[in-house]
């Protein structure tokens, strides 16, 4: 039905995947939405499997794949009806870790990445503030060096796996007097005086996955924390960025993917007058709809994926996917609960929860306003 094709060299990982999420994940997932948490065990078990360290190298635990694997990763993990957890984790291991690993003094590394790809210590990325999301050059978090060692001030806001991080990337201003800022990130431990949950947030959906406020008082780290070197924090930031989106898209790809699947099944199965729903042209035709968009959303991601293994500029690329898989995600969702009728509308059925999960792909991660604005930079109208 979709392009099996693209992966195929990873066919067995994808199978194996889908078997540990079968097992371990799918029969608690209500249960842990219900609670508002899933449990740190998850990256436990996924640790085990060797599934935390795709992009970490070998010398750290990892196995030192590369985005193709991990590509086939989100888009397989992102089956899993459960949006937030499957972020929570790809956060952790293939953007976090991957940073780190990236950037990040051997000191750090060594401290942290052989129990982060087990699932032992969590990672958690803090960039957004209060006042400054889109526009992360307005963040008001400060790193100020004293002696040999840096004091961080300030709150962060929004923080997937916040509550729970044993770590902390944390992006901070160390040049804030007159511009050109500078930028830095430090990894952080979460454990260290100064760094606090200030609150967990309420959501709409993703509500397994903990997401935080943060505040930092006088937090003192030394220059074993820095990533990369003092200033070239934002470089670092956006460097990393298309992956990420890359990430978040893959993974919606595999959410829509499931969704269309489960609603053409209902769409067969569910009877009115006498007949499937299926054969009623208005339904079908929005099937149709739900399929081109997924196939259009294929062939974007994986150029993109391609582009990305390629080492090539993929910044446009990657910011037209975002925009158009993750608005393309929610509505399928969307159509799929009209498909669904009252059923949709309850639990007993996915596509609410979908809708409800999806929903923040064309926020994180960079806004599709924002991802329209990449492209319009190219264009040279801002
Ligand atoms: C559940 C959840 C998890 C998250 N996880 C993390 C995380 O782990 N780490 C982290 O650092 N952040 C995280 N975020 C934050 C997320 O990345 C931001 O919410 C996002 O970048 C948007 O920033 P904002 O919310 O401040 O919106 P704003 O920047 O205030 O934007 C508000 C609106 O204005 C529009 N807008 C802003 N600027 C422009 C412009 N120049 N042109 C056109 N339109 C514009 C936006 O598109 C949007 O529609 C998370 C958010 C949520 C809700």
């Amino acid at each position: 039905m979709f392009n099996i094709k693209y992966f195929s060299e990873h066919e067995v990982f994808i199978d194996n995947v889908r078997k540990l999420c079968e097992k371990e994940f799918l029969p608690h997932l209500r249960s842990w939405e219900s609670n508002d948490n899933f449990p740190n065990s998850v990256f436990e078990t996924l640790g085990k499997q060797g599934y935390l360290g795709i992009l970490i190298p070998e010398e750290f635990g990892g196995i030192g794949a590369d985005y193709k694997l991990a590509g086939a990763w989100c888009e397989t993990f992102g089956e899993i009806p459960d949006v937030g957890l499957s972020i929570a984790v790809n956060m952790h291991s293939l953007v976090i870790s991957h940073s780190l690993a990236m950037s990040g003094t051997q000191i750090a590394k060594e401290k942290w990445l052989p129990d982060a790809v087990i699932g032992k210590k969590i990672g958690a990325y803090a960039f957004t503030e209060p006042d400054a999301g889109s526009d992360l050059s307005g963040i008001l978090t400060r790193a100020q060096k004293k002696g040999s060692k840096w004091i961080i001030n300030g709150a962060k806001t929004f923080i997937t796996n916040g509550a729970r991080a044993d770590f902390c990337l944390v992006f901070t201003k160390t040049k804030w007097d007159k511009k050109p800022y500078e930028y830095t990130t430090f990894v952080v431990d979460t454990k260290l005086k100064g760094f606090n949950i200030s609150r967990k947030l309420d959501k709409l959906g993703w509500r397994t996955s903990d997401t935080a406020e943060l505040s930092f008082k006088d937090l003192e780290v030394d220059e074993s924390c820095i990533l990369g070197e003092i200033g070239t924090g934002w470089k670092l930031a956006m460097n990393n960025l298309n992956w990420e989106r890359l990430m978040l898209t893959l993974s919606s790809l595999g959410s829509a993917k499931t969704c269309f699947r489960e609603t053409l099944n209902y769409a067969n199965e569910r009877k009115a007058f006498g007949k499937s729903i299926y054969n009623f042209g208005v339904i079908k035709d929005i099937l149709h709809e739900m399929y081109t968009r997924i196939k259009q959303g294929e062939a974007l991601a994986y150029h993109s994926l391609d582009e990305l293994c390629e080492k090539k500029d993929c910044k446009i690329p990657v910011a037209l996917t975002k925009r158009k898989v993750c608005e393309d995600a929610i509505w399928i969702a969307d159509r799929a609960i009209q498909i669904h009728g009252g059923y949709g509308y309850t639990k007993e059925f996915h596509p609410e929860k979908w809708w409800r999960d999806l929903r923040l792909m064309t926020i994180g991660g960079g806004t599709s306003e924002i991802m329209g604005n990449v492209v319009a930079k190219e264009w040279g109208l801002i």
